[in-house]
């Protein structure tokens, strides 16, 4: 073991590359490239920062600890949801999960779309706060692994392709980059290639829920079989889940067994 210069103990690994990483079977595969993120996740916990909602003293996390609680909350309130999208329900029907069957088993999400939180994801989408991955992940993953059933053990994640505009437009895909950070924090692997977008589409801001649900349809495409797989599905937010409904019913028609979301905001109806 061993103490770095902000108190943390951490473990002494030897090095290794990928390549000569020993077989210790699959659920256990240490990379050295995640230890080398980890290790790096360690150090920058310690920089002082101020929190990006109420510019207050935060470490290493655009947050501090009580703006972290309160957009946490928002999930952990008393309204009653949906057990299958998670969205807060005013009425006993959900009411996107009546519109159509949902393809999808089951949404986690960190906290609704709503403010302060909003302003998270507006900074991370619109502003370009790259770094902003790290916070959504870190509580995305808190949200996941307080999960009870938890996934199941051998759970595939993967992320929402963006369109090629929205690339351009960004200079990254949100849902790439926070599915990559949520790799480090759970243990289940990262497949971006089990997913592709086979067009553009039309951009879904300021659609109506019925527009979103026809736009998307036949979007994404799944390579290859996955029989009997559990697949994670990543997204930023999800708004009323007819991509995630699209992209499950692909996973669905090349075995999937189990197809959820992962996605930091949960839309509240409006
Ligand atoms: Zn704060
Ligand atoms: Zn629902």
């Amino acid at each position: 073991m061993q103490l770095t210069s902000c108190g943390h103990t951490i473990m002494a690994y030897p090095s290794f590359s990928r390549e000569s990483v020993p077989n210790w079977g699959a659920a256990r595969v240490v990379d050295a490239g995640r230890l080398a993120r980890l290790g790096q996740a360690r150090m920058l916990a310690c920089v002082p920062v101020d929190c990006t909602l109420c510019g207050g003293a935060a470490r290493g996390q655009p947050l501090c600890d009580a703006c972290r609680i309160d957009v946490m909350r928002t999930m952990a309130g008393p309204a009653i949801r949906c057990s299958v999208c998670a969205l807060a329900l005013a009425q006993p029907a959900c009411p996107d999960c009546s519109a159509r069957a949902p393809a999808f088993d089951r949404v986690i999400a960190a906290f609704d779309y709503a403010s302060p939180a909003d302003l998270l994801i507006q900074q991370f989408k619109q502003a370009h706060r790259f770094s902003h991955a790290r916070v959504l992940a870190d509580m995305l993953a808190q949200a996941v692994l307080a999960q009870n059933p938890a996934l199941p053990r051998h759970t595939i994640m993967v992320p929402v392709p963006a369109s090629r505009a929205a690339l351009r437009r960004r200079g990254f895909n949100p849902a790439a980059e926070l599915a990559r950070s949520l790799a480090c924090r759970l243990p289940y692997a990262l497949r971006p290639g089990l997913l592709q977008r086979v067009r553009d589409g039309v951009g879904q801001t300021g659609q109506s829920r019925a527009e979103r649900m026809c736009s998307v349809a036949h979007l994404y495409h799944c390579p290859k079989r996955v029989e009997n797989a559990s697949i994670a599905i990543v997204d930023d937010v999800l708004t009323t889940g007819s991509t995630l409904h699209s992209i499950a019913r692909e996973f669905k028609a090349a075995g999937a067994g189990y197809v959820c979301g992962l996605v930091a905001a949960r839309t509240p109806y409006r």
